[in-house]
């Protein structure tokens, strides 16, 4: 059964305000889907819409075939992984920002869950230890270093749908490929919804949604939206 279902789903913030004008498309399980369109387009609410921070006026939305109106806050953190644009470091040591939420979790906790999750690849890429200071106290990361170190963050919780709402869309073109590259490699059982402007974002997704106004004007993978023009 489907990852998500979005089924007509109507929504505005303001009454007098619709933003999405009955929105539907489905995302298969282990999927990657890219979300794309012009400032505006409604990416984000969808974003907003999947984490429950509003619930649609009309319409329906369906997690793992659950109405996600009867799920609880609990469970759905624990599905969905969100990584934002810019992502809030604490002023603490790489690890800590990595096993942040894991009391007590020593670095070797830290390296056996990455392994277990997976995720050493996108750690090996940091050019600094664990116990690295960030923040004021220590040294500053770059974009990119922040980011992955924000994914993998994410990632140890191993939630199966993983948003990236244009989480690599302010990092240069080169780092946002390596970071996609590493997470297709390593995430491929996992529903990845990516919010993204750039096409390099895009290319490889399975299914990319183009959403303009509120509509979903075009569906399919990369080449067949090329093939279309
Ligand atoms: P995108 O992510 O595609 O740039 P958004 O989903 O952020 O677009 O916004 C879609 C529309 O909803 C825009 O017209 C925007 O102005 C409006 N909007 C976004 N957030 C709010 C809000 N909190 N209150 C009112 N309108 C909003
Ligand atoms: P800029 O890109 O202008 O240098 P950023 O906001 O990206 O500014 O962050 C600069 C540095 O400050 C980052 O490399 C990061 O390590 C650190 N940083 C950002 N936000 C936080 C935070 N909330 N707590 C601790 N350190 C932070």
């Amino acid at each position: 059964r489907p990852s998500i279902v979005f089924d007509n789903v109507v929504f505005g913030y303001d009454r007098d305000r619709e933003i999405l004008h009955g929105l539907s498309f489905e995302v298969p399980p282990g999927g990657n889907v890219a979300i794309v369109g012009p400032s505006g387009a409604g990416k984000s609410t969808i974003a907003r819409l999947l984490f429950r921070f509003y619930d649609p006026w009309d319409g329906q939305i369906l997690i793992e075939g659950q109405d996600i109106r009867t799920v609880s806050q609990n469970s759905l953190r624990r599905q969905i992984g969100i990584v934002p644009q810019d992502s809030v470091l604490f002023n603490d040591t790489i690890g800590y920002n990595i096993a942040y939420g894991r009391e007590g979790a020593t670095q070797d906790d830290v390296i056996a869950a990455a392994r277990d999750a997976a995720i050493l690849p996108f750690i090996e890429r940091l050019p600094q230890g664990l116990d690295t200071e960030v923040g004021e106290r220590g040294l500053k990361l770059s974009g990119g270093e922040k980011q992955r170190v924000a994914i993998a963050r994410t990632l140890l919780k191993n939630p199966p749908i993983l948003l990236l709402d244009e989480a690599t869309s302010a990092l240069d073109t080169r780092t946002e490929q390596d970071i996609i590259g590493t997470l297709r490699r390593m995430a491929q059982h996992r529903t990845t919804i990516a919010v993204a402007h750039r096409l390099s974002t895009i290319a490889d997704s399975d299914m990319i949604l183009v959403l303009e106004e509120g509509r979903l004007i075009e569906q399919g993978s990369h080449p067949d939206l090329l093939r279309r023009d």
